[in-house]
């Protein structure tokens, strides 16, 4: 049997990069994964997602704004799978990375399923049959999530997708009804429209981007319609049926039932976590109703020696915070002081075009808490970059304490928006004001001038409005 300080179940941003730091730290490190190192995010996620949106972009440029930036293209050509491919190329070097960072920290790789067998061991089964048990002091479980579906609507990978074969498929769908208007149906229906398929999104509660500020999600509802995006929204998708060409959608909202007739359907209304198949049970680490497993601050579980991170701890479905746990979690095992993670204000992004990024309290939760709020709102239509690159919708919007002058959130909407971040978080996790924003001198031209603008505004005084 082999002996390990810390065994890692998960290659995923979560796994990976604990396993990493466990190494660094000097533990004896090893990591299973049943299928890729890279999990979801870099095999079917982050990676591939953002390489097919930067197509999306190049698309949409020659196809709706060719003229604008003078180039005429008799007979535009978009070829769908080469886009396919180039993001399968992305994926494959950073995976191939993740492999080159596992031997350079000597970290031991096991391709193959982790089940516990007791608080101090593991078994592992690979492809092929072969069972490995391998035994550790400590245990990080990071096994991600898996796409849940509607009830009573199969996926048949076909006609009724999930992410998971969607950003595999090299063909375009020429028509597509896209279920829920959270980050990955937002991001689908960017790139599948640039290309030219005719995109119906479909959303329950009542605006797309449901999570974010409702400036934002309306503003987006205003650029994905320009786009030609359908956006229904208070509409409930009662059953999906497929036909000799495609599928029908029957969805219900307030004006009565309707069918939608399209090519494919693509089902992006959430996760549940992959705590299943692991015996847990059999050693006692508690699950939460939603079978999220339960981790403390330190991310421990309720078994002190074994300790999870990422999607399978329900905290915030995103590949940083998997990251984050991870770095936290391989720390305390080290013995390290640890600075637990504030859920509320990690950055928050969605790629679509425009693109939303926040982080925070958005304004009504803000005022909901019982503070006294100030707002700034700054656009990006004065910003010079913004102009040059011809991409200058939307705003930023910073909601303040105005009793201490301490950022409460950030919501914006437009170019790049999401490289906005950081001074944002850096400024509220370190008590900076509006105001040392606003005195912070930004290079011109940048898109990053519109934080310093929307900061000028809080404190009363834009130059740019
Ligand atoms: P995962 O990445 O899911 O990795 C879990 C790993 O565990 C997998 O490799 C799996 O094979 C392995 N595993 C599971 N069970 C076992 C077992 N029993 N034994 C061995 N191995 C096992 N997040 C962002 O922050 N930014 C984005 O832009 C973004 N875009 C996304 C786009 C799409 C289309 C999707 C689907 C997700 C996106 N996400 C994004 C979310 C992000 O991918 C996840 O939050 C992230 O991958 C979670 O990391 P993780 O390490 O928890 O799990």
């Amino acid at each position: 049997m082999d002996e390990f300080d810390v065994v890692v179940i998960g290659a995923g941003p979560g796994g990976y990069v604990a396993a990493i730091r466990s190494a660094q730290l000097g533990k004896k490190t090893a990591i299973i994964d049943k299928r890729w190192l890279g999990g979801v995010c870099l095999n079917v996620g982050c990676i591939p997602s953002k390489s097919l949106l930067k197509n999306a972009d190049v698309a949409h440029t020659l196809r709706e704004r060719g003229r604008e930036f003078g180039f005429s293209i008799e007979n535009l050509q978009l070829d769908f799978a080469a886009a396919v491919k180039r993001s399968r190329q992305v994926s494959d070097r950073l995976t191939r990375g993740v492999g080159f960072l596992m031997k350079k920290n000597n970290i031991t790789v096991y391709m193959g399923e982790a089940r516990f067998s007791s608080r101090q061991s593991i078994k592992v089964t690979t492809k092929d049959g072969a069972v490995e048990e391998l035994k550790a002091r400590d245990f990080i479980i990071a096994t991600g999530s898996t796409p849940i579906s509607i009830p009573g609507v199969s996926i048949d990978g076909v006609n009724v997708l999930t992410y998971q074969e969607a950003i595999l498929q090299e063909k375009l769908p020429q028509s597509v009804v896209i279920i829920g208007a959270g980050a990955i149906g937002l991001e689908f229906a960017t790139i599948w429209s640039a290309y030219g398929s005719r995109v119906t999104l479909v959303e329950m509660l009542p605006r797309i981007a449901p999570l974010e500020d409702e400036e934002i999600s309306a503003e987006l509802d205003k650029a994905f319609s320009k786009r030609g995006i359908t956006c229904l929204t208070e509409t409930r998708v009662l059953a999906v049926e497929t036909t000799s060409t495609g599928v029908r959608v029957t969805t219900s909202s307030k004006d009565g039932e309707s069918v939608i007739e399209a090519e494919q359907a693509l089902v992006a209304i959430g996760f549940r976590p992959n705590s299943q198949n692991l015996d847990l049970e059999k050693v006692g680490v508690e699950l939460t109703e939603r079978k999220h497993i339960k981790v403390n601050d330190k991310l421990t579980t309720s078994v002190p020696n074994i300790w999870a991170v990422g999607d399978v701890t329900g905290k915030l479905l995103l590949a940083h915070v998997a990251s984050a746990q991870g770095i936290r979690c391989a720390e305390a095992i080290g013995g390290r002081e640890v600075i637990p993670l504030d859920y509320n204000m990690v950055p928050r992004a969605t790629y679509s075009h425009p693109q939303v990024a926040s982080f925070g309290y958005t304004e009504t939760q803000a005022r909901e808490l019982g503070k006294a709020v100030k707002v700034g709102k700054f656009p990006f239509q004065p910003n010079g970059k913004a102009l040059g690159l011809g991409d200058y919708g939307g705003f930023v919007k910073l909601v303040v304490d105005e009793d201490n002058g301490n950022i409460l959130g950030a919501h914006l909407i437009g170019p790049e928006v999401s490289e906005l971040l950081p001074e944002l978080t850096l400024a509220q996790a370190n008590g900076l004001t509006a105001a040392d924003i606003a005195r912070n001198v930004h290079a011109h031209p940048t898109l990053s001038e519109v934080l310093m603008e929307v900061a000028e505004v809080v404190e009363g005084k834009a130059v740019h409005l």
